[in-house]
């Protein structure tokens, strides 16, 4: 805080849409903020980088009947400021491009809070770039305007409509409403009926869509295809170029990930070096838990350490430095990891691993074990307290002397349930990587869409999908041979490839 004790604001651009677009400071800023103001463009999956005791004030929602206004907005920043270090104004894109950023600032310097502006991507460059239009390019537009396409008082902004874009290239913002508008009126001031022209509505996101036609067909092509908010209208002949890579294995494909937090970014990384687009649902948040003395006295005489997921490696990491216990204590003890993503969060760890199974199962993990041990051996089996109960069974069965400990429980997170509805038609795939991810799923209401299919990993998440999906979707469950990222990916690499030429291509050509 500053003498005055006031906390500082930020301005930060959430960028255009997808969460990774965020800049590195703008997340740095997000993981230390006391109150975060956000708006209904700033994607709500980067709420989850916050600390957890952090304010969180939706102003871009309709608070009651009305929607908040700026005087609202201004005097919120000024009493967040005054009760937190870190006040975050997250906005859409880049804060100064239709952001009301300046405005803002105004207040601000008015009652002396400091701020700093933290820039964004902005939408007007983003989301042509994400459906593979560059703004610029040698020979053929040198240079782009970007506008709005109506002003505060819904008219249009008074520019110079005759301008020319023989080698230019112009954007409008905010252009669903006034798209008929804008292009009566370039067509009045003499552009050419011929005149490449592209809108495309939630770029950078799995349900971008990208309509491309001419002056003279785009507005019929947006009411045919129900062109929605918030969207980009692209003029001159950029409008007309298409640079995206398309012969990915995965290109084209969009895919939702549920389950915890590290399962899903991790599973929808490996699906998007395969050219996919995928977002991570984490449906499930991941409580942390002490582990009990009796446990760790336990631990202290363990000749095995048994890990059955990346999350218990990293709750147990955490038990190990909240108790300042160091590396010493596992002097001596053998590790065993479930499969190569857990072996890796280990080894992130200084943690190598004796045992990995090679098909990657808690029983397979649990069988190959037990062959290992002879009857002097103590196996402290470190995981979720939900953990299914094979594991055990077979220790039970063998009269292993083993422990099970939990270190973190779950529970589902319905906000990121919540983000999926309304947009479960766009994903081509939705992934589960457990029983409990499916169970949060359809409990928390989520209804895959209609052309959705859906994988698993293992027989439990098997099981509890057939349960919960719906007779009508049965036949549409499909089941990875091998539990980790990269089985995931191989599934629906050998779906899609029967696939895609069956399903709807999101750009509509006039043609
Ligand atoms: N400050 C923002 C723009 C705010 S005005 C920026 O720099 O991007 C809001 C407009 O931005 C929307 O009406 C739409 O035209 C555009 N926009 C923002 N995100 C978008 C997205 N993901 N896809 C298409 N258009 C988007």
């Amino acid at each position: 805080m500053t003498e005055n004790n006031t906390g500082r604001v930020y301005l930060v651009g959430a960028g255009p849409g997808d969460p990774e677009l965020i800049t590195v400071r703008g997340k740095a800023l997000l993981r230390r903020a006391g109150a975060v103001l956000y708006d209904h463009l700033s994607s709500v999956r980067l709420l989850d980088g916050v600390p957890e005791d952090c304010e969180l004030i939706d102003v871009g929602k309709k608070s009651g009947c009305h929607i908040r206004s700026q005087d609202d907005i201004n005097e919120l920043l000024a009493s967040c400021a005054a009760r937190h270090e870190t006040v975050v104004r997250l906005k859409g894109g880049d804060p100064f491009v239709f952001g009301r950023g300046a405005e803002e600032t105004e207040i601000l310097r008015q009652r002396k809070i400091p701020y700093e502006i933290v820039p964004g991507v902005t939408s007007a460059v983003a989301v042509p770039a994400s459906f593979g239009i560059p703004v610029t390019s040698r020979g053929s537009s040198y240079g782009f305007c970007v506008y709005t396409a109506h002003t505060r008082e819904h008219e249009l902004p008074d520019i110079d409509w005759s301008h020319s874009l023989k080698n230019e290239t112009a954007v409008f913002l905010m252009a669903v409403s006034g798209i008929s508008a804008v292009v009566d009126r370039m067509l009045k001031h003499g552009h050419s009926p011929d005149l490449p022209a592209a809108a495309i509505e939630s770029g950078t996101l799995p349900e971008g869509r990208r309509i491309t036609g001419t002056l003279s067909t785009i507005c019929d092509l947006a009411e045919k295809h129900r062109l929605r908010p918030p969207a980009v209208l692209v003029v001159g002949h950029q409008a007309s170029v298409d640079v995206r890579c398309d012969y990915d294995l995965l290109s084209g494909c969009r895919i939702a990930v549920c389950g915890t937090s590290s399962f899903a970014n991790r599973t929808a990384e490996e699906l998007r070096l395969r050219g996919a687009v995928a977002e991570p649902m984490p449906v499930l948040r991941v409580m942390h838990m002490n582990m009990a003395a009796g446990d760790l006295d336990y631990i202290r005489q363990a000749t095995w350490l048994v890990f059955t997921s990346s999350n218990g490696v990293q709750a147990f990491r955490r038990n190990m430095r909240e108790r300042r216990i160091d590396f010493r204590m596992l002097a001596g003890v053998k590790i065993a990891a479930v499969g190569p993503g857990t072996a890796r969060t280990l080894e992130d760890e200084s943690l190598y691993p004796d045992f990995v199974p090679q098909a990657r199962t808690a029983d397979d993990l649990a069988e190959g074990l037990v062959c290992r041990l002879s009857g002097q051996d103590r196996v402290a089996l470190v995981r979720c307290r939900e953990g299914a109960p094979g594991i055990t069974q077979v220790f039970d069965r063998c009269r292993i002397d083993y422990r099970d400990i939990p270190v973190y429980s779950i529970a589902s997170d319905l906000r990121s349930v919540n983000n999926f509805s309304g947009r479960a038609d766009c994903f081509d795939y939705i992934v589960f990587g457990s029983a409990a991810g499916v169970r949060a799923f359809f409990e928390g209401g989520a209804v895959p869409g209609a052309t959705s299919v859906m994988v698993c990993v293992g027989s439990v998440t098997q099981e509890a999908l057939a349960s919960l999906c719906g007779s009508e979707r049965k036949d549409r469950v499909i089941t990875a041979p091998e539990r980790s990222a990269a089985g995931i990916a191989a599934a629906i690499t050998g779906d899609w490839r029967e696939r895609k030429n069956e399903i709807k291509t999101e750009t509509f050509a006039d043609k």
